[in-house]
């Protein structure tokens, strides 16, 4: 079917060096040269977050010369990728990505002077990863004979709440975005927008939260109304596992948009967890597609699930590096006044929870959360309680979790979990059913997870090819 507008995402590696981004460049530009209009979105050249991240802890840490010398390769990087992409030495993009790391080099200069890094300095470093890969993108398109205007994410018109390193889309975005990227799409300009970032109403630079280009583009896909998004990856698709853990993954071709929430809330990191949302919003399909082979048609993301009664769970995934607080004291946790108050305490710091689970004696609850929110969680029970409870953490574990809308109502699903990792010897420490019965999630040892994955992916059949209907 023929689109009149998409937005396409290029992740990490799709940007990794010139080649990589000549070929994604090349993935648009065989789109609009059908007529489509595309509005592109991408991520910072493939290690260049974590680089930024890295350089920003060592300024804080007094060791300015270890982030000088990584500025001075990222530097290198870019400049080497703008060269190969053809811009001559002293053209605008040249110029612009010489001001952008002279900007970066000053803002980390000032982290090393206060040894201070707030989450807002954090988001304004961070984001240049993305500033500097967007006006690469332009240059490959023009070379493609594609008229191309990079932006940031604020120009872009993505204004967001003030949650440094997790920050929130404010409603108003939408029509600001309509309002800017309609004004270049008209004049037959092709948007290059960069991802992950956004800026409040006052202007100081935010990022969406690891993996945040996926989300860039789905709000700019909103706001556009897009016939789809298009995410291309280094991936088929989103596959049935993670396939650097499972080798015998396969690409799921329909998703409903809740069940690809699910599997990115328990750790498929290959879409952010909220990215959905504005698509699910306005029921705009979301494809997640390969780059090295893009005829296939990848993964689409809908409302309709397509279940199956055969083929009940969709996906197994994980998440690593959880910790077990286990609140325990006999009797007190049966009056309901004091469980309320441990959630009102976590909720107060802005911990997510994994998994809840109550004993029925009432004398334990378990919580999971990420192991690096343990101290808070561990320090928020305990200012909450009575002497009469006690608190305390259980690390090393990982939360396995299947995924299918198909499970909904079908006898027997738990029940074969429960048989494939019985006979791996994994040992469950908690069990959890959501009330929408989208999935099932396990909390196990973390040593033992990826035996775990591998043996519930088998159990389920999901390494199989599914049988057309
Ligand atoms: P991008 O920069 O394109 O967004 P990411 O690295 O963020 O790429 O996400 C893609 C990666 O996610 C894949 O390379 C793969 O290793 C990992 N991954 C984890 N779980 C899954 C899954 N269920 N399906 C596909 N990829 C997965
Ligand atoms: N570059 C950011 C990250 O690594 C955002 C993204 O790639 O989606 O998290
Ligand atoms: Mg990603």
């Amino acid at each position: 079917m023929a689109h009149s507008l998409l937005v396409m995402k290029f992740g990490g590696t799709n940007m990794g060096d010139a080649n990589a981004i000549r070929h994604s460049a090349s993935l648009a530009a065989r789109s609009i040269r059908e007529g489509v209009r595309v509005v592109v979105v991408v991520s910072a050249m493939a290690g260049v977050t974590n680089s930024l991240l890295r350089l920003a802890d060592a300024a804080q840490s007094g060791d300015i010369a270890a982030a000088n010398d990584e500025i001075a390769a990222m530097r290198t990087r870019h400049f080497t990728a703008a060269q190969e992409l053809g811009a001559a030495p002293d053209s605008g993009p040249v110029r612009e990505i010489r001001e952008l790391h002279e900007t970066l080099r000053q803002a980390i200069y000032g982290v090393y002077l206060l040894r201070e890094l707030t989450p807002r300095s954090r988001d304004l470093i961070v984001a240049f990863g993305e500033r500097l890969s967007a006006p690469l993108m332009s240059l490959a398109l023009t070379g493609q004979g594609v008229r191309a205007h990079h932006l940031s994410g604020g120009q872009a018109g993505i204004v967001t709440d003030a949650h440094f390193g997790n920050a929130r889309p404010l409603p108003g975005s939408y029509e600001r975005v309509a309002d800017r990227l309609g004004g270049l799409l008209s004049a037959g300009v092709t948007p290059v927008v960069a991802g992950f970032m956004g800026e409040t109403e006052s202007g100081a630079i935010t990022t969406l939260g690891r993996g945040g280009t996926d989300f860039t583009a789905t709000i700019v896909g909103k706001a556009l109304h897009a016939g789809e998004v298009w995410a291309w990856k280094d991936v088929d698709g989103v596959m049935s596992a993670d396939p650097r853990v499972v080798k015998d993954a396969r690409n799921i071709e329909v998703l409903s948009y809740g069940e690809v929430m699910e599997l990115a809330y328990f750790g498929a990191k290959v879409l952010h967890p909220l990215a959905v949302t504005p698509l699910r919003e306005s029921g705009i399909p979301l494809r997640v597609k390969s780059a090295a082979d893009p005829d296939f048609p990848g993964t689409l993301v809908q409302e309709d699930a397509r279940d199956d009664a055969a083929h009940p769970v969709k996906a197994v995934t994980a998440i690593r590096g959880v910790s077990i607080i286990n609140v325990t004291g006999a009797g007190a946790l049966g009056v309901p006044e004091v469980v309320a108050s441990l959630f009102d305490a976590i909720a107060r710091e802005n911990i997510t929870l994994l998994m809840v689970s109550q004993s029925s004696s009432m004398s334990n609850v378990s919580l999971a959360v990420q192991s690096v929110y343990a101290a808070r969680t561990l320090a928020a029970l305990r200012a909450s309680v009575t002497g009469e409870l006690q608190v305390d953490e259980q690390p090393g574990v990982a939360v396995l979790a299947i995924v299918g809308a198909g499970m909904r109502g079908q006898k027997g699903v738990a029940a074969r979990l429960f048989g494939a990792l019985a006979q791996n010897d994994v040992n469950i420490l908690m069990i959890s059913q959501g009330s929408s019965e989208l999935n099932i999630s396990v909390a196990v040892e973390d040593a033992q997870v990826e035996g775990a994955t591998r043996a519930v992916h088998a159990a389920f059949g999901l390494g199989e090819p599914v049988a057309a209907d």
